[in-house]
């Protein structure tokens, strides 16, 4: 007998897998060049040399240095360097005490449900949301509570949150810009969620922290602000990773910061690294603790996104596409054509578009596509999304 949940986890089927595996075997049939594979969050374009110049340097340096253990917490230079980079760029005051060096904003989160966490608990996510949330929270044992999407602009649905919200609400997640939408929460929004959860922690008598996943933070697009959401909440907790920003996800890179003004700071930083040691991270991986603090205020080159971006929705508008408007990270979450998001995913396949059906993210009737793909396989894309939308005229 083995961990029914665990097994469940291990066995359960990934949509976004399956349409990688269906796309590299129709490759295999009609070429490469004839699938258009949008199922994928994986950066597309490279690293900034200075990552392997300074893995380079670093590995022949001191080889026998940087294979060692590191702290539990990671290098105190290493964060001194994530703290710096932040002061400079929003004006803080933080040190390398307020930081936790982790396996990457997935491992960064886990940390955070796992220190909040006392029976009962409950975090709230907000739809159209990365199905991961659901797993990383009920595995720290609380309950994730699913607001419904906004889908005019993706924006937030207070109504809605206001009446989720309850005495077990520990802990609320933003994501912003946003997988799967590509939308920019906007300083007026955020100004609001902070002013509800002011008055609901209040109402409670206990914090209600803002959990804010920021993978995509630099990945935002002229005329679009990601406002620093610490200064906009005093109790906000930050999971941040360089998988998307220096285009390194295999290399399983971040940090949780606690900000010392938040609620029981102390109390939350230690939590978060028994967790890490409970869930047996040990540390973060050592070379990269230097290697990203060494380029944390680089990122990739973003400006391909971008382009991407325009391209595809000023093409799917006029091939009257609903598409919400994109703010950053590098994803388009368009209505489906019709109400059945899986079944527009299978039919987008006979045009060998591969789109990740909207339901798995808590907005059916919609579909995502990841456009960290190269620019001209867009271009050639194109037509067929022009094809789909004809299928149904
Ligand atoms: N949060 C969001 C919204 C993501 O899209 C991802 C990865 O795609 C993660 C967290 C996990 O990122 P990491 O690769 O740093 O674990």
């Amino acid at each position: 007998m083995v961990s029914q949940r665990m097994l469940g986890l291990g066995t359960a089927r990934s949509v976004i897998r399956e349409l990688f595996e269906y796309g590299k075997q129709r490759a295999a049939v009609v070429g490469p060049e004839n699938v258009f594979d949008f199922s994928l969050g994986n950066p597309s374009v490279p690293a900034p040399a200075a990552v392997n110049e300074n893995a380079i340097r670093i590995l022949k340096e001191d080889p026998e240095a940087i294979h060692c253990y590191t702290s539990a917490q990671g290098d105190a230079a290493a964060r001194r360097r994530f703290a710096d980079s932040l002061n400079r760029r929003y004006g803080t005051a933080y040190t390398e005490n307020d930081f936790y060096i982790t396996v990457g904003a997935a491992a960064a989160l886990c940390c955070v449900f796992g220190a909040l966490t006392c029976p009962g608990d409950e975090f709230v996510a907000f739809a159209p949301y990365f199905p991961e949330y659901k797993v990383f929270v009920e595995g720290a044992g609380a309950a994730l509570k699913v607001v419904p999407p906004e889908i005019e602009r993706f924006q937030i649905d207070f109504d809605a949150f206001e009446a989720l919200v309850n005495e077990h609400t520990k802990g609320v997640i933003v994501n912003s810009p946003n997988n799967p939408s590509g939308v920019v929460y906007s300083r007026a929004t955020l100004e609001k969620l902070a002013s509800v959860l002011t008055a609901k922690s209040a109402q409670y008598g206990h914090p209600i922290y803002l959990i804010s996943d920021e993978p995509y933070r630099e990945i935002v697009y002229p005329g679009f602000e990601v406002p620093w959401v610490p200064d906009l909440y005093r109790d906000t907790i930050v999971c941040y990773s360089f998988s998307k920003s220096l285009s390194l996800p295999g290399e399983r890179l971040g940090y949780v910061l606690v900000p010392p003004r938040a609620a029981d700071a102390g109390d939350v930083y230690a939590a978060v690294a028994g967790a890490g040691r409970s869930l047996g991270y040990v540390n973060a991986p050592s070379l990269f603790q230097q290697v990203t603090s060494l380029c944390c205020d680089m990122t990739s080159d973003l400006s391909v996104y971008q382009r991407n971006s325009k391209l595809l929705v000023n093409a799917l508008r006029e091939m009257g596409y609903h598409v919400a408007e994109p703010g950053g990270a590098f994803y388009l979450f368009p209505r489906s054509l019709e109400p059945d998001d899986l079944a527009f995913s299978e039919r987008a396949k006979q045009f060998d578009l591969l789109l990740v059906p909207g339901s798995g993210f808590g907005a059916p009737g919609h579909v995502r596509i990841a456009y960290c793909v190269q620019t001209d396989m867009i271009e050639r894309a194109l037509p067929k999304f022009k094809a789909l939308a004809d299928s149904y005229r």
